[in-house]
């Protein structure tokens, strides 16, 4: 006889976490389907940045109700996040200027601590950084990076002890459907005869496969447009006279950084490889990126000339056509899908969660409008792009 529980979770990232936890703390028997390990996606290579700038309203509400739970997480949640308060600069190019101030006016609107600066605020904020390259920028004074790993042992710790179970090393292979509903998954325990465990039933079944969700979607005949997105990490020695810095998206030189300890992280927002499948290798960083990353972080901290390369990685995401999510009831009833984060969804986490288990148990999501995160965009030909838009963030 199949298990039976009230939802399977597909994929133990961070949505996956949140989403059990969500649906745990509101009373589901939640079982999380992991093919290999907790946060082994794009979740454990996160650069875990926590900020609320973004071009597109949905994304900054959705990051503005997670900061809640970021800032006092053992209260919300219990266990740790790791999350460090160091700031948050948003630089944009000058033929940006426009755009920056229309996004901080609608943050400002969603309730978000956040203003427009000069390059010589900046520069008294951040006096290590060269200044003369931009006019304006919006800074977050409470904003930082938190650790993507604790936050998804803390949401599946939290619901573990609300009677979910995880299982880890089992892919999902299949899902059964009858009458246009969702009736349970296959996985891979169930491969050998022998083994009659790999079957597993529920009413509710939530996509979130990360780089893999195109291809869970297709087992209920659901296309999502989805592509990889594999970004590369470099993390340098900072010179002890350089001091500590804010952490800092760089729209003018192309990349994002911040403090980690007495080193710096950089991504760059050019050099990803989009379309690599999502089993393959993740391999190394490319040689490019690292000349890219250090000339950039000299260009704009004084000083980090005398710093050195201290390692890398390389992770990978889902990326959508319009660089944003997809989180809406698809396919079959019972099914539900939360991915294509496109490379920022770790600080999107906490809400997404809610959000999901709103969707699935009182029809509609009421934390955040996240209507406008259908699928049924894609069809239609109507991306997502806010009214200030930036552009792709990703190239
Ligand atoms: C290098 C890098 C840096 C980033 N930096 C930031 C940042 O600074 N700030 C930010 O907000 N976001 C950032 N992001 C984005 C963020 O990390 C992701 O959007 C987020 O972690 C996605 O979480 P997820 O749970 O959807 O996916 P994942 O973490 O990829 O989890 C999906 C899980 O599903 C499992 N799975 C797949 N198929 C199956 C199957 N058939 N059966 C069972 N399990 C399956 C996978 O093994 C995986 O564990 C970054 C991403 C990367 C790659």
């Amino acid at each position: 006889m199949n298990q039976t529980y009230d939802a399977i979770v597909i994929g133990a990232g961070v949505m996956g976490g949140s989403i059990a936890y969500n649906l745990s703390q509101r009373g589901l028997k939640v079982l999380i389907l992991e093919r290999q390990t907790i946060a082994v996606g794009a979740t454990g290579a996160s650069s875990g940045l926590v900020r609320m700038h973004y071009d597109v309203e949905v994304d900054s509400a959705l990051a503005w109700e997670s900061f809640h739970y970021f800032k006092n997480w053992r209260e919300r949640v219990g266990g740790e996040c790791g999350f460090t308060r160091t700031g948050f600069l948003q630089i944009v190019k000058p033929a940006m200027n426009e755009q920056l101030r229309g996004n901080v006016a609608m943050q400002q609107r969603l309730g978000i601590l956040t203003e427009v600066v000069t390059a010589e605020e900046v520069k008294k904020l951040a006096p290590m950084f060269k200044t003369d390259d931009f006019d304006l920028a919006a800074y977050e004074p409470e904003s930082g990076y938190a650790d993507p790993t604790s936050v998804t042992n803390s949401f599946i710790n939290h619901a573990k002890a609300r009677g979910s179970v995880l299982l880890i090393d089992c892919e999902v292979t299949g899902i059964r459907v009858s009458g246009g509903k969702v009736l349970g998954v296959d996985s891979s325990r169930g491969r050998r005869p022998e083994h009659v465990e790999g079957s597993f039933d529920a009413p509710i079944v939530v996509n979130c496969a990360g780089t893999f969700a195109g291809r869970i979607a297709k087992l209920v005949d659901v296309d999502i447009p989805i592509d990889t997105w594999s970004h590369d990490v470099a993390f340098v020695n900072r010179p002890a006279k350089v001091g500590m810095h804010p952490t800092v998206i760089d729209d003018s030189l192309g990349m994002y950084f911040r403090p980690e300890g007495v080193h710096t992280l950089i991504g760059l927002e050019d050099y990803n490889r989009m379309g690599e499948p999502p089993e393959s290798e993740l391999g190394h960083v490319s040689p490019e990126f690292i000349t890219h990353a250090i000339d950039r972080i000299c260009a704009r901290i004084e000083g980090m000339e005398e710093g050195s390369l201290h390692s890398t990685h390389v992770g990978r995401d889902g990326i959508t056509p319009d660089q944003k999510a997809v989180i809406d009831q698809a396919g079959p009833d019972g099914f539900y899908v939360a991915c294509g984060f496109s490379g920022t969804g770790f600080k999107l986490s906490p809400a997404v969660g809610v959000c999901v288990a709103e969707l699935i148990l009182d029809g509609s999501a009421k934390l955040v409008n996240i209507s406008s995160l259908k699928l049924d965009r894609f069809a239609r030909g109507e991306l997502l792009k806010g009214e200030y838009s930036y552009g792709h963030i990703w190239r």
